[in-house]
């Protein structure tokens, strides 16, 4: 039959594979293995419903190989592929589709390829020259795929008796730096079984030579052939914590999880009681490349009594934890329960409660025993965190709230709401926060100046979502949250008040003037408590939404503007009010131009655009030009 070419994305991939320097080479065995391993749970789990899948021989996988061919066989009896089949799986990439992955191929960024995509199949072209795989599904028609690589690949027809797939690698010939021939080695075959693929629930066998004594010759020896079971076949998750080492934990998940670096952690327990099941769950160290994409699949495997169920089974843990990769193994469901089912089954819901426990006491346990690695799970997955907070209508706000962390300007470093509270000034009733676009931004905000000096500790927030967050929250252990943003903050002591109140009598009629000169760009201009050394600043009206709520959702494209109602704040102690006040005695008609600058100069300093740029412009050197006259 004619060859027929790989489709665009796979034969990228395809020329990565065969033109690789990647060092781990042998991983191929172990993608093989899972793809049989999924095989056959497949034909398992269909043969629970339909008897004519039932095979009369045990699912197994074998592995043979023939040195003088250099051929090395793995074969299994799951559940195989039809034509189609062949089509659709082995010439495209199974779990290409998303962008990432393509342009993450034309950055041929090799290793990085092979590790976070789990390159699966292909990754036998790494070490063969050719691929042969012989495949019958239930049909009783069997094909033949052959591919030596980028010259695409044929399918035909052929007799084949049992159902089940036969994947023979052609390898290549040994050169300088990689033998090839290591793969026609048993013992390397073994040994690479033992690492990669212990835990595959069906046996992993090979015929393998073994000296044994002539019956009825004492001393005398002959080589039989035997075969042998290579894997233990026990799941990792059901063999005992102790027994375990943290490598063998590593390579689980890498294999499983299909991630390239050491999980974050690990967390392995079981449960008898109420519920029973076994868990072992992992925190990522790095956030899976398409995490943030709609393609990435939440959700935890389902196992019963160490048979697979279901992939990517969400109602096994709350969406807020949905970075957590792992998978439950409870004898309380059934074989072949429903995604549907499973949703309203209520002792899956208390399952959900109790992952969702585990999942935060070691997260708190984290936080306070192991500060660093906490900062870089929270820098990784902190906005799921928040996001948790966020929905359901703050449902989920007792159980989440402490564990976020936010910058603090006292500190210098990321910090809980809790260590916030407990260093609250006696005074102090309120959780200060300010909100920009980096922490060196927030740094320099002119409404900060007072608070600081006055050793208030505020918050930064520079993610777009920690607001919507405290909104939702309102409060913090009774604690409301307050912007050093908006109208309202309180800081001053009874005598500034007092002395505030004098000054803005005196200047009574420079600031309505100045209000007026304003009054369609801000509600009020007034003297500021809040500054130091700057001359002006904006601040929020209480009623309404932030200046950086307006600045987030203007970008968004839905076209309504909706501003932040603003009060434009003067330092009294500022060169530039003594300024004001003499324009207001000698040169009234300026004072409309002077009010405009100073709004304009806070607007810039907000991070707005100015309103009309020449006019600005203009100002300015009319005001540079009057300095020289
Ligand atoms: P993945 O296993 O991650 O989906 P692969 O490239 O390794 O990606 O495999 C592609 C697909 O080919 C598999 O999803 C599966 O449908 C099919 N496949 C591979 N090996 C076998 C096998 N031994 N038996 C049946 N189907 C297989």
């Amino acid at each position: 039959m004619a060859k027929k070419q790989f489709k665009t994305e796979s034969k990228k991939l395809l020329d990565l594979m065969i033109n690789s320097i990647y060092t781990h080479k042998e991983i191929f065995l172990r993608e093989l293995i899972s793809n049989a391993s999924d095989a056959l749970d497949k034909r398992h789990y269909l043969s629970l419903t339909d008897n004519s899948l039932a095979s009369d021989t045990p699912l197994s996988i074998s592995i043979s190989v023939d040195k003088e061919k250099r051929i090395l066989t793995i074969e299994d009896n799951g559940i195989g592929m039809d034509r189609e089949d062949l089509e659709d799986n082995l010439g495209t990439i199974a779990h290409s589709g998303s962008m990432d992955f393509k342009s993450a191929l034309e950055s041929n960024e090799e290793v990085d390829i092979i590790g976070q995509f789990g390159v699966g199949f292909y990754s036998a072209f790494m070490v063969a020259q050719k691929i042969v795989v012989e495949t019958r599904k239930t049909d009783e028609q069997g094909y033949r795929w052959v591919s030596s690589g980028q010259d695409g690949y044929s399918i035909d027809k052929m007799e084949k008796p049992d159902v089940g797939t036969r994947i023979s690698l052609y390898l290549r010939e040994d050169n300088e730096e990689t033998s090839y021939s290591d793969y026609l080695d048993k013992y390397t075959i073994e040994s690479l079984v033992k690492k990669y693929s212990d835990y595959i629930r069906y046996p992993i066998t090979m015929m393998v030579e073994k000296s044994v004594e002539i019956e009825g010759k004492e001393g005398e020896y002959e080589t039989v052939e035997e075969e042998k079971t290579l894997n233990t076949m026990v799941p990792l998750w059901r063999r005992n914590k102790s027994d375990i080492t943290e490598e063998e934990y590593h390579n689980f998940y890498k294999s499983q999880f299909n991630d390239w670096n050491d999980p974050l952690e690990t967390i392995h327990y079981s449960l008898e009681g109420k519920i029973n099941y076994k868990a072992l769950l992992y925190i990522p160290a790095k956030v899976p490349f398409d995490f943030y994409s709609k393609d990435y699949q939440a959700g935890l495997q389902l196992y019963s009594k160490g048979v697979f169920i279901m992939a990517d089974a969400k109602d096994m843990i709350p969406p807020y934890y949905n970075f957590v990769k792992g998978l439950i193994d409870t004898d309380d469901v059934s074989l072949n329960i429903s995604r549907e089912m499973l949703q309203q089954d209520s002792q899956l819901q208390a399952l959900n409660k109790s992952v969702a426990k585990r999942i935060k006491s070691t997260l708190v346990n984290m936080l306070v025993k192991e500060r660093e690695k906490y900062e870089g799970f929270f820098k990784n997955f902190g906005y799921a965190l928040k996001y948790g907070v966020y929905s359901d209508f703050g449902m989920n706000k007792t159980e989440l709230q402490d564990l976020l962390l936010f910058y603090s300007s006292k500190e210098d470093k990321y910090v809980t709401l809790k260590e916030y509270k407990e260093r609250m000034l006696e005074s102090q009733n309120e959780i200060y926060y300010a909100t920009g676009t980096s922490i060196e931004q927030i740094k320099k905000l002119p409404q900060l100046e007072q608070l600081s000096d006055k050793g208030y500790e505020v918050l930064y927030f520079v993610d777009n979502i920690d607001e919507f967050v405290i909104m939702m929250m309102r409060d913090y252990d009774g604690k409301p949250f307050q912007s050093a943003q908006k109208a309202s903050t309180d800081i001053e002591s009874a005598e500034e008040k007092t002395e505030k109140e004098k000054l803005a009598r005196d200047n009574k009629d420079l600031f309505a003037d100045l209000s007026k000169a304003l009054a369609d760009k801000v509600k009020e201009v007034r003297i500021s408590s809040r500054l130091k050394t700057h001359p002006v600043c904006l601040v929020a009206d209480d009623r309404g939404i932030s200046m950086e709520m307006e600045k987030y959702l203007s970008q968004l494209p839905t076209g309504e503007e909706v501003k932040a109602t603003k009060i434009l704040e003067i330092n009294p102690d500022h060169e530039i009010f003594k300024v004001l006040q003499q324009v207001y005695k000698t040169r009234k008609e300026s004072i409309d131009d002077y009010a405009d600058l100073l709004y304009q100069q806070a607007l810039l300093i907000e991070g707005f655009p100015v309103d009309d740029p020449v006019d600005f412009s203009n100002k300015i050197c009319q005001l540079m030009k009057e300095a020289n006259n």
